[in-house]
Parts: C-alpha cells; sequence; structure tokens
C-alpha cells in the first residue's frame, strides 16, 4: 500500500528543485512526466499566455486526468508547485525520528511538497493495486504563494469535478479549513508638495503628516472576528530638508466576508480622502481583489465525504476557519465546492519550517482514501 521509502525519495526530489514563485518551470516539467508515468493524461495547455509573457520562468498550471472505472462523480486534488523565498539550494534533512527540515538557511518547501507528495502517493497505490476510483482530476498550479496568481490565468473551464481537495494547510492531517477569508491588497500613494524644510516650508504640503494622521484613524490588527487590516509598508519624502513630498503606503484586508472586506478598504480610502484634502494634498488608491471569501457547511458533498474519509482511516477530524487564502478560494469561486486539507507542513512560511514523514503518510493515506471511498448516493 503506502510506501515510505517512494514518499521520502519524492520529497527529495521535489524538494530539490529551485522553484521559488514564478520560477517553477524545472519542478512544473518535472510533475508533468511524473504524472504522465502514473497513467494520467496530462495537459499544460491550461493556462492564459498573458501570465508566461509576464513571467516566462514560470510553469502552466498542470492539468492531469485519470480516467475513472466507478460510476461515482469526478473529484479534484490540487497542490501548488511554488515555494517562498528563501528557496534556492534547499537540502533536505530527515532525521531518525522521522523529522524533516531544512538545513536552517531556506525553506523546506514542505508548503506544498508534502501536498504533492501525497497525492502522488495515493495515484502510485492506486495504479499499483488496481483500485477502483472515480474520475481524478489533479490540478498542481503555479504562483500560488503570489495571492494564488497562477491559478488566476487557468482556463477554468477544463475542470469538470463539482467538488476538490485542497492540500496546501498547517496541523494535524484530519485539520481542514472549509471557510477562509477575500484578500484585497491596496497602494495609497499621497500627494503633498515639497519645499524647502528652513527657508519656506510653509509654501509646503507634507505629504507624511498626511499619511500620519490618516494612519491615526485606521485600526489595524484583528479589527473584528472576522476582519484583519494591515498597513505593511511606509515609503517616500526625498530628503532631510525637504517637506516630503510623496508617501506610498501598501496594505491588506481579509474578511470572511467578501462584502466587508471591500467596505473597509473603501473606508481606508475615505479617511486617507479626507486628511489629504483638509492638507491641500491629494491621494491615489489601487486596489486588487486577489481572491473571494469563502465558507462550506457541514451538509457539503465535500465535506460530508471529508469526514467520512478520515472515518474510515482513524484519522482525528477538525473543521476549522482560516486567515490564510489559498487556491480554494478561486476552486470556489467557480463553483466547485472546496476544502483546504492539512497535509504535514508546520511553521510555514520560514527558515524553521518543518515536516514528518509519518505526516505525509497518513496524508496520503487520506488521499487515497477520498479517492477511492464508494459515494452513498445523496451524499
Ligand atoms: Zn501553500
Amino acid at each position: 500500500m503506502i510506501r515510505e521509502d517512494r514518499i521520502k525519495s519524492n520529497f527529495i526530489r521535489l524538494a530539490h528543485f529551485d522553484s521559488e514563485t514564478f520560477h517553477e518551470k524545472e519542478i512544473g516539467k518535472f510533475l508533468t512526466e511524473k504524472l504522465k508515468d502514473l497513467g494520467l493524461e496530462v495537459r499544460t495547455d491550461t493556462t492564459n499566455e498573458e501570465f508566461l509573457k509576464k513571467h516566462p520562468d514560470s510553469h502552466p498550471n498542470i492539468y492531469g486526468f485519470l480516467k475513472g472505472n466507478t460510476k461515482s462523480e469526478s473529484i479534484l486534488f490540487s497542490s501548488h508547485m511554488d515555494t517562498v523565498a528563501p528557496g534556492k539550494n534547499k537540502k533536505v534533512i530527515i532525521d531518525e525520528s522521522g523529522s524533516i527540515h531544512s538545513k536552517g538557511d531556506t525553506v523546506l518547501g514542505a508548503d506544498d511538497i508534502s501536498g504533492i507528495t501525497a497525492i502522488l502517493e495515493a495515484l502510485n497505490v492506486i495504479k499499483e493495486e488496481k483500485l477502483l476510483h472515480p474520475d481524478i482530476e489533479v490540478l498542481i498550479t503555479s504562483s500560488e504563494e503570489a495571492f494564488c496568481e497562477g491559478s488566476k490565468f487557468l482556463k477554468e473551464e477544463i475542470l469538470k469535478s463539482k467538488k476538490a481537495y485542497v492540500l496546501d494547510l498547517s496541523g494535524p492531517i484530519g485539520r481542514a479549513a472549509v471557510s477562509a477569508p477575500a484578500i484585497i491588497s491596496f497602494e495609497i500613494e499621497v500627494e503633498g508638495l515639497a519645499a524647502h524644510a528652513g527657508f519656506e516650508p510653509e509654501k509646503g504640503i507634507n505629504a507624511l503628516n498626511i499619511a500620519v494622521s490618516a494612519l491615526a484613524k485606521i485600526p489595524t490588527g484583528k479589527v473584528e472576528a472576522d476582519t484583519t487590516v494591515n498597513v505593511g509598508t511606509i515609503e517616500g519624502g526625498t530628503g532631510k530638508n525637504i517637506v516630503p513630498e510623496k508617501i506610498r503606503l501598501t496594505g491588506e484586508v481579509r474578511s470572511l466576508q467578501t462584502e466587508k472586506s471591500n467596505r473597509k478598504v473603501e473606508e481606508i480610502e475615505e479617511i486617507f480622502k479626507a486628511e489629504a484634502l483638509k492638507a491641500g494634498g491629494k491621494i491615489k488608491i489601487t486596489k486588487t481583489e486577489h481572491i473571494k471569501a469563502f465558507r462550506r457547511k457541514e451538509t457539503d458533498a465535500v465535506v460530508h465525504s471529508f469526514l467520512r474519509a478520515c472515518q474510515k482511516t482513524r484519522i482525528h477530524s477538525q473543521l476549522i476557519t482560516t486567515f490564510g487564502g489559498s487556491d480554494a478560494n478561486r476552486l470556489n469561486e467557480w463553483g466547485i465546492q472546496t476544502i483546504v486539507s492539512a497535509c504535514g507542513m508546520e511553521d510555514v512560511h520560514t527558515t524553521r519550517e518543518h515536516s514528518h514523514v509519518n505526516e505525509i503518510k497518513k496524508a496520503a493515506e487520506l488521499v487515497l482514501k477520498l479517492m477511492t471511498v464508494q459515494e452513498v448516493k445523496n451524499d
């Protein structure tokens, strides 16, 4: 059945690639061949050209299809092939206890290599043991770490499943996020007027003062139970003796309600506008809605099947709300019921990132069960 040696060697092989966001060309080629070897029909004509023109070192999203031999409905499994930085020259260390970590100078890449490894292992077992399964779709996206940029350019019409599992979550196997936020980022440019700070400061309009007084009126952090606000960067000014003319700020809003995240960004815009107006300056704001929020119910088939698969594999299940975005947001937006499943990654996005062979094994067992579990009608 599930083979630990294969899990280890696949994990190490995948981590060997330098696959930071927008640089997934090599790992993408490798995964394309890997899925073909497992008997899947693989397509890489899945991504609008615009994306590859913008990011020539990236790889199209990879779509694999394994024809089923039962009548159950098609299911989609997804993970992403990019890692955050620092992700070059990753060395995988697996100690005797099975714990997996990097040398400490890069991320490990378990986010999301663990997810891919679990999917590959389940497909291997299905092939070897000739198990019964419905049509299985596999989607390995690129550039997920940049607010799901890769899936944004996916030609969504190629997907036919009505339910999907994205393997891309920290925590014990059996944990699944059934609710996740909308994410909107913004960039604000405050424009004042430069003047000599000593000779005639009164002729200037201080953009930094405008920004500071606006910021003082904007609560940040968890501003409501379902909403967070962050202003992450501020830069500008040209000299110690010059009244600052331009200040740029960037930030983001997350909310479990898409509408609310839009309203919050509008509130921020209004505050900046009012402060600029008072001082005689102006502002320009650019807003980008990266993903929309989703919430799946326990009665949804995708959740129901997940809980059943956990039960059958004796894995403790836990349904949570996350404040992280993933490709699940995109898939839900396209009308595919999707949840995000834990797959063996801890302390992600840090050089302390680690995983454990047993956890990836459990993730593979769970994926295998989800791929092969026989559906009860009206599930
Ligand atoms: Zn991830």
